[in-house]
């Protein structure tokens, strides 16, 4: 799932023309780490569970996290129970609409295909991803779905915050879970 000397997560840290972030930009940039931080101590802990490490946060205008989700595959025996999936429905319950404009989904691994299929029928607003994934990312690394032909909403997207530790949670679990197999 993850290539292991694969650095291109790291690119929101390289500064490579030198230029430093207006105040604005970084504040922005604060934010986006700060999310991130929590889902990706989401993912831990559903990887403490058994499940691929994976989580997602779902925050509104006002900033405010209105749903979480984690990978619940193997909890609840669902193949759709992927991060993103669980958290765009949570969101969809708690605003009373399939709508999801306004809002912000933060997860820790770049969508796959049922995921980013997901994102663009709730046309999400902002979506703000961690890792590539550079098997069966299908925001950017493999496909582009959001971008394809059969797509009717252009998703925003940011990749790579806080790629590096997200993506070593994912290498660190696999390894665990080879090392106890
Ligand atoms: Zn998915």
């Amino acid at each position: 799932m993850i290539d292991p000397v694969d650095h291109r997560n790291d690119r929101e840290d390289s500064n490579v023309i030198g230029v430093p972030l207006t105040p604005q930009a970084q504040a922005t940039l604060e934010r986006h780490r700060a999310w991130m931080q929590q889902a990706i101590a989401l993912a831990a802990e559903a990887g403490s569970r058994g499940e691929i490490p994976v989580g997602a946060i779902v925050v509104n205008e006002q900033n405010e996290a209105i749903a979480t989700g984690v990978n619940r595959r193997e909890t609840d025996g669902d193949p759709t129970a992927h991060a993103e999936i669980v958290a765009l429905r949570a969101a969809g319950r708690a605003l009373g609409s399939w709508r999801l404009d306004r809002c912000t989904l933060y997860v820790t691994l770049e969508p796959c295909l049922m995921c980013a299929g997901a994102i663009v029928m709730a046309r999400l607003g902002l979506l703000v991803y961690g890792a590539d994934d550079l098997k069966a990312g299908a925001v950017r690394s493999i496909v582009n779905l959001p971008d394809c032909a059969a797509s009717n909403h252009a998703v925003p997207t940011i990749g790579g915050i806080l790629g590096a530790p997200c993506r070593e949670l994912l290498q660190r679990w696999f390894q665990e879970r080879r090392r106890s197999s």
